[in-house]
């Protein structure tokens, strides 16, 4: 089924009436974030903010893929959580990414110097709010969904998200769009998304197995967070739905303030401001931050994190959930019999499907592995020998990934064999070649052809785009008492971005965040 024509024809008058209707609409209801940062002298609270980036029309997805995608994200769940059980398996894949990879490292013997203390001590529960990535990858006239990337900490744009859904919604409902295309008036072409709601429910529903209905929720934040909206939406959202009460705190505050009570380890903080009162006790850690080594600079906060991993409190993520999102990780799960081995094998705990084999079949694991694509180790294995070969003889079909998050970090293309040329040169005999810290991926083609109108904040007018639409999916899961479990689809993003960028981070100033119009 081919795409229709994108974006449908306006003229420059409807064109700008559009963008007045859109920019105010986003502005007023919090579609926003902040402005970039004065070169000095930031004020004490935000003055002002400007519209996050989005699309002037939703971009048309293949409806069944779309609801393909949202169908298997509570397998996505169940597995991750099992991966994030797995002892054994993390050990096995860390300790050879920890001798090329100091972040990695770091991460996995942080985690192994307190899971056996906490699993004594609470057996604790661990909340996921994941987001399954996935591009359209196009052949002939058809195009599937393709995973990019599952992650696993500080899943970001739930609440922006709904938010451009409703945008778009509403340019529907007002007449914005001028009868513009036929698609644009079918009512059922606008996906109901709550992902704002959703992920804000999974976090109440760790607080609430968290039992105390005095303790708070504590967001860690990043120092100068511009996407600040997409988090205060959600501590809205708890405070006046759930009745949670919600605080934010950067790595070097928690350091300071960050105490645990009694022998469970109670996470406590304390407010400076009213030095009186009891401290506030934590039932769930919500990281919005600690998936960078950025935030890790003075190397006390390596301290910090542990602390707050030792502590009784709800990690989302903990530490372990926070590896199985590595992309070595994905890339190990696309090799033959591990699904199987996670999702089929009784022993396996029961992550939101009853324990392994019995309630899910073959059928399942089939349709994780068709959104894979081809990925490979780029160890001395004959897989990983036959990546590099790849490599080498047709660069262009792959993008080369090392182990991290937030943007910005993966190589395309033409750039892959100098790359790995380099690696190789800077590793030492004797010593884990470097490659071994990245994975090989095969690109995703997107269907051509697709064109929108993009508009960034504060810019006042839209650029005509050929672009590529990212789309995620949201996923709750808490799990690891052996009895609370709780699984659920959460909603979905659409990020969209011009083709001619290969990376499409929104806070790095070139994703929109979009909604899809199903067709
Ligand atoms: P990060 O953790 O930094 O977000 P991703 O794996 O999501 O890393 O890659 C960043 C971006 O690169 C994606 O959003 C996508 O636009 C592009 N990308 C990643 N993998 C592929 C792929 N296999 N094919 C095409 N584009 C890709
Ligand atoms: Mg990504």
């Amino acid at each position: 089924m081919s795409l229709p024509a994108w974006p449908p024809k306006t003229s420059d008058a409807q064109l700008a009436a559009l963008l007045n209707e859109a920019s105010t609409y986003a502005l007023a209801h919090g579609f926003t974030l902040l402005p970039p940062h004065p070169a000095s002298g930031a004020p004490p609270a935000p003055t002002h903010a400007i519209a996050a980036p989005l699309s002037l029309f939703p971009t048309p997805f293949p409806r069944a893929e779309y609801t393909r995608a949202r169908s298997i994200q509570r397998l996505y769940n169940a597995l991750y959580a099992r991966i994030a059980l797995d002892w054994a398996f993390l050990d096995g894949i860390f300790e050879e990414v920890a001798k090329v990879d100091e972040f990695q490292a770091e991460l996995w013997t942080r985690w192994k110097a307190v899971r056996d203390e906490l699993q004594r001590v609470q057996k604790p529960l661990q909340l996921g709010i994941f987001r399954s990535d996935y591009l359209l990858h196009a052949s002939g006239n058809e195009s599937a969904i393709k995973q990019v990337e599952f992650n696993t900490i500080a899943s970001s744009f739930g609440a922006l998200s709904q938010k451009a859904g409703e945008l778009h919604r509403y340019l529907a409902a007002s007449g914005s769009f001028f009868d513009a295309a036929p698609q644009l008036a079918d009512a059922t072409a606008y996906p109901d998304n709550k992902s704002l709601v959703n992920i804000a429910a999974g976090l109440a529903d760790a607080w609430k197995a968290y039992g105390n209905p005095k303790a708070i929720v504590l967001v860690v934040t990043q120092d100068g967070e511009r996407n600040i909206f997409d988090q205060r939406a959600l501590q809205y959202e708890l405070q006046a739905t759930h009745g949670i009460k919600s605080i934010r705190h950067t790595f070097a505050e928690l350091d300071v303030l960050a105490k645990h009570g009694g022998d469970k380890q109670t996470l406590l903080i304390p407010n400076p401001l009213t030095p009186n009162e009891a401290p506030a006790e934590v039932a769930v850690i919500y990281y919005r931050a600690a998936y960078t080594p950025n935030d890790y600079t003075t190397g006390k906060e390596w301290d910090t994190r542990v602390f707050l991993e030792r502590s009784a409190a709800i990690k989302c993520p903990s530490l372990a959930l926070q590896l199985a999102g590595a992309k070595k990780v994905q890339q190990i799960l696309a090799e033959p019999g591990q699904l199987e081995e996670f999702l089929l094998n009784p022993a396996r705990p029961d992550t939101g499907f009853g324990a392994g084999a019995g309630t899910l079949k073959q059928a399942d694991i089939d349709a994780l592995r068709e959104t894979f694509t081809g990925l490979w180790p780029l160890d001395d294995s004959p897989l990983g020998k036959e990546a590099q070969q790849l490599a080498k003889s047709h660069p262009e079909r792959f993008v080369l990934k090392p182990q991290r998050e937030g943007g910005g970090n993966n190589i395309y293309r033409g750039d892959i064999p100098p790359y790995l040329a380099k690696l190789d040169a800077e590793s030492r005999p004797g010593e884990a070649p470097k490659r071994e810290g990245y994975i090989l991926m095969e690109l995703i083609t997107p269907p051509e052809d697709v064109h929108n109108w993009l508009v960034r904040g504060g810019e006042g007018k839209p650029r005509l785009a050929d672009v590529v639409s990212e789309l995620g999916v949201y996923g709750v899961s808490l799990f690891g008492d052996g009895k609370t479990v709780v699984n659920k689809e959460a909603g979905t993003l659409l990020r969209t971005k011009g083709r001619e960028s290969d990376e499409g981070g929104v806070a790095i100033g070139i994703s929109s965040i979009d909604s899809p119009l199903l067709v």
